[in-house]
């Protein structure tokens, strides 16, 4: 994607993490999540390990996208490693409206680096490619339950 479009974002942490993503891999005895983006292409597998508590004391990502897509997942694995499962949720879902350029309170202190992605909402073909991994994460947990 032409990084050098999106000259609000904050591209110096956003290229940060989609050439060097946070949690990328799988999981031992994890079977998967996958979960596409058909307009830009963007895949993702997401594996999870919720412990007795309801807290994700594991997670790893893998598959092939755009720099937004793979940053954004990176960005998320962050922002719910320890976090318990209606944590994650909640931040999934305030993570969404940011995207979508509604005001979220305290969202840098809820979902760290992946706050830096508001900019998104000036391009809305790409707000797609940034929910994907959250939405991989809702429905990851909810087939947990
Ligand atoms: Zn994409």
């Amino acid at each position: 994607m032409a990084l050098s479009k999106l000259d609000s974002l904050y591209r110096a942490v956003i290229l940060d993490h989609s050439s060097h993503p946070h949690h990328k891999g799988k999981l031992d005895g994890v079977t998967p999540l996958k979960l596409n983006n058909p307009t830009c292409g963007d895949i993702i597998f997401l594996s999870l390990r919720i412990n007795d508590q309801g807290i994700i004391k594991n997670i790893a990502f893998d598959g092939s996208g755009c720099s937004i897509s793979t940053a954004s997942a990176s960005m998320m694995t962050d922002a719910i490693l320890e976090k318990t499962v209606a944590e994650a949720l909640k931040f999934s879902e305030k993570f969404s409206k940011l995207v979508q350029g509604e005001k979220v309170e305290k969202a840098e202190e809820m979902l760290g680096d992946a706050s830096f992605l508001n900019g998104v909402s000036k391009f809305p073909q790409r707000i797609k490619c940034a929910t994907l991994a959250w939405n991989a994460l809702k429905k990851a947990i909810i087939l947990k339950k």
